[in-house]
């Protein structure tokens, strides 16, 4: 009798990523090193949540790791961190040297790190939740900092005095509000002092590093919450400085009479999907921002924080695009059925009419304009919704017209007439062409 073996399920990409650095523990422990896992990864896991990535702190040097693993890149030897490449779909973790940091020179980064303890190493990271260690082998915790009792108290406390700890690297002064508002933690009285106290000093940090955290946050379900801590402890001010315009200005939302703007906009916030584009995101953040209260529009305040934070092209792009065709989906009804058409079929279709369903819920107000579209790209009676154009310059130059810029013009017209269905065929729009370049060609002459 053959044996009945049930086929193991492969394991996850998420598995795979566990069991190796579990493995890069090993190796280096084998090779008689101290090896843990470190920082982000073992709060998650004390949270509950899978880990992203692992992160092991050791006590080789970046020179040893990359002797006892085959596939490494040395991504910043000056400060320990190796990075070990695991098999395929393992992902890859990063190995750093356990350090404590030499004096900050100018609020950004260290001068020097010099090598040394798991101790020292836990307390040069920014705040408690993030500076403990865990042995995959034993199961053990090793918390020298108390972030176990703050993350059970449901705290985020600085590690060490928090006014020199945020003067050293003041993009802390973000990271606070991203993990506070990311995992639902209170920020511990001192912690809390400190960080509106230094609000206003964010400025020296590299507009990229301030772009990537304000990314972070706001693809983050927790994004309004985020936001909102932003505003309140002066950060806002800062970096985006924009939103204040908000702050204060009724919405006149009848369901929701107490809202200024800002409330208004972070209710759309919370109502997007629980992980949208950058692009809509930063779209729902600015789309209430009027050029009545502050002389721009929500395009140009988007521009601006575009420049000031370096963001790319395509995050600005694709919200820029969101903010300018916001207005027309208000009454679809109403427009000519070849514009409508004609925006339907725009890529950024559908997160356009996600933005629209956030923004007349968190108002209370029917979607029925949302449905009517939704309906049309669903089931477009006439064929889809952006077909191949039947007229095209060939057909012009039939028709005796010589290329000019007449000929874009009789071009987008004729698809118009195709998209209203006043034409319905090619011969249709062959013949209704050649009347109207007559009728006009007559009346100009
Ligand atoms: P995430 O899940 O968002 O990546 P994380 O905690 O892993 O969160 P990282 O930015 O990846 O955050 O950093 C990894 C660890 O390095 C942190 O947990 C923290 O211990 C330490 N760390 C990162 N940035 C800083 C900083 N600016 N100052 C001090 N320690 C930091
Ligand atoms: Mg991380």
């Amino acid at each position: 009798m053959g044996e009945e073996t049930q086929p193991r399920p492969l394991p996850t990409v998420q598995e795979r990523r566990r069991a190796f650095a579990v493995q890069v523990v090993r190796g280096l422990r084998e090779a008689g090193h101290q090896a843990l896992w470190a920082g982000g990864c073992v709060r998650d896991l004390l949270i509950g949540l899978t880990p992203s990535d692992y992160d092991v702190a050791t006590d080789a040097p970046p020179e040893r790791v990359m002797q006892i693993f085959r596939r490494t890149v040395p991504v910043g030897v000056s400060f320990g961190v190796v990075k070990v490449i695991g098999p395929r779909g393992a992902g890859e973790v990063e190995v750093a040297t356990f350090r404590s940091d030499g004096a900050y020179i100018d609020g950004r980064r260290p001068e020097s790190v010099v090598f040394s303890s798991p101790e020292e190493d836990a307390s040069r990271r920014d705040f408690t939740i993030n500076g403990m260690f865990f042995d995959p082998i034993s199961g053990e915790v090793i918390d020298y900092i108390g972030g176990k009792h703050d993350l059970d108290s449901g705290l985020l406390r600085a590690i060490g005095n928090p006014a020199s700890r945020f003067a050293e690297d003041k993009l802390r002064l973000v990271r606070a509000v991203r993990f506070a508002a990311r995992f639902g933690l209170r920020i511990e009285p001192a912690t809390e002092a400190a960080l509106v106290a230094m609000a206003p000093e964010v400025t020296v940090v590299a507009a990229e590093r301030i772009a990537q955290e304000l990314r972070r946050m706001l693809v983050h379900p927790s994004r309004s919450a985020a936001m909102r801590l932003l505003m309140d402890f002066g950060l806002a001010a800062v970096i985006v400085p924009e939103l204040l315009s908000l702050v204060g200005v009724p919405a006149h939302v009848a369901a929701r009479p107490e809202h200024d703007l800002w409330e208004q906009t972070l209710a759309v916030l919370d109502g997007l999907p629980h992980d949208p584009s950058i692009g809509l995101a930063l779209a729902a953040l600015f789309h209430e921002i009027d050029r009545a209260t502050t002389g721009y529009g929500a395009v140009e305040a988007l521009n601006r924080v575009a420049d000031r934070l370096k963001l790319a092209n395509v995050e600005r792009d694709a919200a820029s695009w969101l903010l300018a065709h916001h207005e027309t989906l208000n009454a679809p009804r109403s427009i000519p059925v070849s514009r409508l058409k004609r925006l339907l079929a725009e890529p950024g279709i559908g997160e356009l009419l996600v933005m629209h369903r956030a923004v007349a819920e968190a108002a209370e107000l029917p979607i029925d304009h949302v449905a009517f579209c939704e309906d049309y790209l669903r089931v477009e009676p006439d064929g889809p919704i952006r077909p191949a154009p039947w007229i095209d310059g060939n057909d012009l130059k039939r028709l005796g017209l010589r290329p000019g810029p007449v000929f874009k013009q009789w071009i987008d017209r004729a698809y118009d007439a195709q998209l209203e269905g006043t034409v319905t065929n090619p011969e249709e729009a062959v013949a209704w062409l050649s009347r109207q370049i007559e009728a006009e060609g007559s009346a100009s002459t």
